[in-house]
C-alpha cells in the first residue's frame, strides 16, 4: 500500500490497526486522526447520520447518549470519551478550540453542506462551551473532491432554497470538462461538460462565514475516490465501500 501524498499540515502515522491521519496543527490542541479503510474503531460515542445539521452534545459532567442518536455533528468537552464520525465520500471534518479544548466532529456530504452542519457545529461550541470561532482549529479529512464529484443541477437549485449567497454557489460548483472518476476517459466521454461541487471547499468557506480564520482550516486534499487502496468511495465501489472515520478527543474537562 502507497500512502498518498499529503499537504504539510497532515501527516501518515502507522498503528498496530493501520495507517491513520493526523493534522499537525489540530493535534496540538486535541488527539484525534483519519482512519483509511480498513481501521477499526475504539468505542467512541458516534451518530445515526441523516445528512442533516443537528448536534449532540457531550459534556464532561454528563453521562454519554445512550445508543446512536440521530445527527451528523458532535461537539464535546469530555476528556473520557473521543466523538467519531464515518464517512465514504462526504467531508469528515474536526475541530478543537485552543482556548476551551471543546471539540467537534461533523459528517457533511452535499446535504450536510447544504444544510450547514459546519455552521451549526461552530454555533454550538460557542454556545455550549463558551469557544471562540476565531481560537478553533480545523481539519477537513479525505472526501470526495471536486476532480470527481459529478452533480446534477438540482443540487444547486437546493443550495440556492437552503438560503446560500449566488456569489458562494457559484464557488461551489463549476463545469468541467472529462469523463468523471480520474478524468481518464477518451473520446467523447473525455470532452463532455459536467456539473462538479466542491464539498470540501464549501466547508471550508462556511468555517471562514462562521469566524474561524481560514489559515487555522487545513484541507487534506485527498480525493476519496481516487487512492481506494488506502481510503474508500461509496461514488466508486457503492455496497462494498468501507467508511473513513474521523475521531477526536477533548484534552480538556
Ligand atoms: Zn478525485
Amino acid at each position: 500500500m502507497t500512502l498518498p501524498f499529503v499537504p504539510e499540515s497532515f501527516r501518515w502515522v502507522e498503528t498496530p490497526a493501520g495507517p491513520v491521519l493526523e493534522c499537525v496543527p489540530l493535534e496540538r490542541v486535541a488527539p484525534h486522526f483519519f482512519t483509511t479503510r480498513g481501521v477499526a474503531l475504539d468505542p467512541v460515542v458516534m451518530v445515526n447520520q441523516v445528512h442533516g445539521r443537528t448536534v449532540v452534545v457531550i459534556r464532561h459532567d454528563a453521562p454519554l447518549p445512550a445508543g446512536r442518536p440521530d445527527a451528523d455533528v458532535l461537539v464535546s468537552n469530555s476528556r473520557a470519551a473521543a466523538i467519531a464520525v464515518r464517512a465514504a465520500d462526504c467531508v469528515p471534518l474536526l475541530m478543537a478550540d485552543k482556548s476551551t479544548g471543546a471539540v467537534a466532529a461533523v459528517h457533511a456530504g452535499w446535504r450536510g453542506t447544504a444544510a450547514g452542519a459546519a455552521g451549526a457545529a461552530v454555533d454550538t461550541l460557542a454556545r455550549e462551551f463558551g469557544a471562540k470561532p476565531e481560537n478553533l482549529v480545523a481539519a477537513i479529512g479525505p472526501s470526495i473532491g471536486p476532480c470527481c464529484y459529478e452533480v446534477g443541477s438540482e443540487l444547486v437549485d437546493a443550495f440556492a432554497a437552503a438560503g446560500h449567497p449566488r456569489h458562494l454557489i457559484d464557488r461551489w460548483f463549476s463545469r468541467r470538462r472529462g469523463s468523471g472518476i480520474g478524468d481518464q476517459g477518451s473520446g467523447f466521454l473525455a470532452s463532455k461538460e459536467r456539473l462538479v461541487l466542491d464539498v470540501p471547499g464549501a466547508n471550508r468557506d462556511q468555517l471562514v462565514l462562521a469566524g474561524v480564520p481560514d489559515d487555522q482550516i487545513y484541507l487534506s486534499g485527498l480525493c476519496t475516490a481516487e487512492h481506494l487502496d488506502v481510503l474508500t468511495s461509496y461514488r466508486v465501489e457503492k455496497e462494498k465501500a468501507g467508511r473513513l472515520a474521523g475521531v477526536i478527543r477533548a484534552r480538556a474537562g
